[in-house]
């Protein structure tokens, strides 16, 4: 039984597996691996998919429709003969006849699927393209970003080193921009910036407005016909131009035949409009990621657009870096895909990777801020969007002098009042009974990719309570196997060993330093602490880092403080060692440490009780 992967693209699809430490693509009957997301009616004969359908599009658009993705997770009705279909039924019948042309390569009978998506869909648009899989008689283990396929693919190539990676995936119809880190085993994506109305389509259509003006035609008053030819013919001499220096696009009209040439110096000029746009959302995705383009190590071009040189031209000048290409950069995605599936086998060849996922909803806890509140409110653990797998802390109070447990209830969803959210379950564990605020509790959470959360609480007598809770029908066996799979993510980062030792520094040096020093060491550990727990893999490996570059920078500091102390320059020096300081705490600062994002601060004063 065999398992691929599956790139469920706007314009085309690809398909591929995993065989003998090697990811091949699945070709049709023609040698063919892309296959358009394209499904046309035939009248008296029924539903035609892929290159067939994608054919007619110029001949019969009024029976053919594509591009249905971009309307995943809608209500939106495509007419098709007498029959209305949703974008979810579309991609199904693109997902069954992709499977059938990979059991026929494979010889093979297929059974599960691990499908791309993009990675700013959200939890319905992802559940209607697992759900057209089951109706493809696909089952998905599951769905992973389209940016993660492509920068798994780039790791298989270029090794394992930790890189800060730029997708720019330029497809049909969509530009996706995603910012994404990769260290140890971890591929995680920190920013997502697109347009889903700019893509190769529309570098046709500039070409189609080029030729009309070349020619002194009227594009307003030309035949729909004329047109959609003309629109076909500017897309095949785009592509031409990866091959040729040179090309001609003609059309005939009434007896008229109609000439323009396109070169790339040419087509760059025709695609400046399009190269403003690129720069908007480069710009917008670097300010989300808080990073600048030196920052990036490689960017990573992915999409059939991508194939262009002037776009590649346009980047190279933009960013001053060369782009990486990746063989074929329309089937980097489907390649990244079948990747996984080979680590889903835990096939030898291939490390095993952990891609992150994003949290659609909020998970959280019931909590109050005065004992006199007459509903709690939900406190956010994992909030919506946070990378997977994530983890967090959080110390929650009583509220009631000699109250004797605390319960923790655990829930989801976006409301204020825990009670209007999506309840979970609960826990509870024994308090010593004090004061109103004088024990405490840790909340532990982790959640994890497969959609199964952890809790666990601890009380100060390290008194331990803990439940699995999970959002999909599991068997027991299933389960088992989560929980081996998520044992490395319980330990939350700030009970590591190392990042133990160093609060534990940072903790004696507060001890035995005074004043100013003391003043700082206190704040290091405040956003060292809020660091760990912010949730985000890669800001907790950046503020480790960056805590232990720190404490470097301030003993050395410190001893020279000392020498200093005895040769009588003490003002001129000590102002110097002000600023030897200061420069490390404002690159830290600049560094954009999750501090200012992730506020968690506040959160430590809330009460809990019952
Ligand atoms: P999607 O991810 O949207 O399904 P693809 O990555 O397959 O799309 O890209 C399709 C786009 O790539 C189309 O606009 C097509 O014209 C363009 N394309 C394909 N081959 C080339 C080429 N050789 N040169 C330029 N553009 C190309
Ligand atoms: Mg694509």
């Amino acid at each position: 039984m065999a398992v691929i992967g599956i790139d469920l693209g706007t314009t085309n699809s690809l398909a591929s597996y995993w065989k003998n430490g090697e990811v091949h693509l699945i070709a049709d009957e023609n040698g063919n691996t892309l296959f358009p997301s394209a499904v046309s009616y035939v009248d008296n004969e029924g539903l035609l998919v892929g290159q067939g359908a994608k054919d007619r599009l110029v001949t019969h658009s009024q029976d053919t429709v594509c591009s249905f993705k971009r309307f995943m997770g809608t209500d939106k009705m495509y007419q098709l003969g007498h029959k209305n279909y949703t974008a979810l039924e579309l991609s199904a019948m693109v997902l069954e006849r992709i499977k059938q042309n990979g059991e026929f390569f494979l010889k093979e009978e297929i059974e599960e699927a691990i499908i791309t998506v993009p990675a700013y869909f959200n939890d319905k648009q992802r559940s209607d393209t697992k759900k057209a899989a089951k109706i493809a008689g696909l089952s998905v283990d599951r769905l992973i970003n389209e940016p993660s396929a492509a920068a798994l693919a780039y790791r298989m190539e270029y090794g394992e080193e930790d890189k800060t990676l730029l997708v720019f995936d330029f497809g049909g119809g969509t530009l996706d921009l995603s910012y994404v880190e990769c260290f140890d085993n971890i591929i995680e994506i920190v920013a997502v910036a697109g347009d889903n109305y700019l893509g190769g389509d529309d570098i046709d259509s500039l070409i189609v407005q080029y030729f009309c003006q070349e020619n002194g035609l009227n594009l307003e008053i030309l035949a729909a016909n004329d047109r959609s030819i003309l629109q076909k013919r500017a897309e095949e001499a785009k592509c031409r131009l990866e091959v040729e220096k040179c090309t001609n696009i003609s059309l005939e009209i009434e007896g008229k035949l109609y000439e323009t040439l396109l070169n790339n110096d040419i087509l760059f000029q025709v695609c400046i409009p399009l190269f403003t746009k690129i720069k908007e959302l480069f710009i917008r995705i670097l300010n989300d990621a808080k990073a600048r383009v030196s920052d990036l190590d490689d960017l990573i071009m992915v999409g059939g657009s991508s194939r262009l040189s002037v776009v590649r031209r346009f980047l190279r000048e933009l960013l001053g870096k060369e782009p990486v290409v990746l063989g074929d950069t329309d089937k980097v995605v489907a390649l990244g895909a079948g990747c996984y599936t080979g680590i889903r086998r835990r096939n030898e060849d291939i490390k095993d990777m952990l891609l992150t996922d994003v949290c659609p909803f909020t998970l959280g806890v019931e909590s109050w801020h005065r004992k006199t509140d007459m509903e709690g409110y939900m406190l956010p653990m994992i909030e919506r969007n946070s990378t997977l797998p994530s983890s967090k802390i959080q110390r929650l109070v009583t509220l009631q002098d000699y109250q004797k447990g605390i319960v923790v209830r655990v829930y989801q969803g976006e409301e204020y009042y825990a009670k209007d959210n999506l309840y979970l379950g609960e826990i509870s564990i024994p308090v010593e009974p004090k004061l109103a605020g004088e024990e405490w509790i840790d909340v532990y959470f982790t959640y994890d990719i497969n959609g199964i959360l952890y809790v666990e609480v601890v009380n100060s007598h390290n008194v331990r309570n803990h439940m699995w809770l999970s959002n999909q029908e599991l068997s027991e066996m299933e389960l088992e196997k989560y929980k081996k799979e998520m044992e490395q993510l319980l330990i939350p980062p700030i009970q590591q060993e190392e990042n133990r030792k160093l609060l534990e520094e940072l903790e004696s040096y507060y001890e035995s330093s005074s004043s100013v020093w003391r003043k700082r060491i206190g704040i290091m550990i405040d956003r060292f602490v809020q660091g760990l727990n912010c949730g985000r893999q890669h800001l907790i490996k950046r503020t480790v880092e960056d805590t232990k570059k720190y404490l470097e920078t301030m003993k050395e500091t410190m001893e020279h403080e000392e020498e200093w102390l005895f040769d009588g320059e003490l003002k001129q020096d000590m102002e110097d060692v002000e600023e030897l300081i200061m420069e490390e705490e404002i690159k830290i600062d600049r560094k954009e440490m999750p501090f200012n994002e992730f506020n968690l601060g506040d959160s430590w004063d809330t009460t809990n009780g019952q």
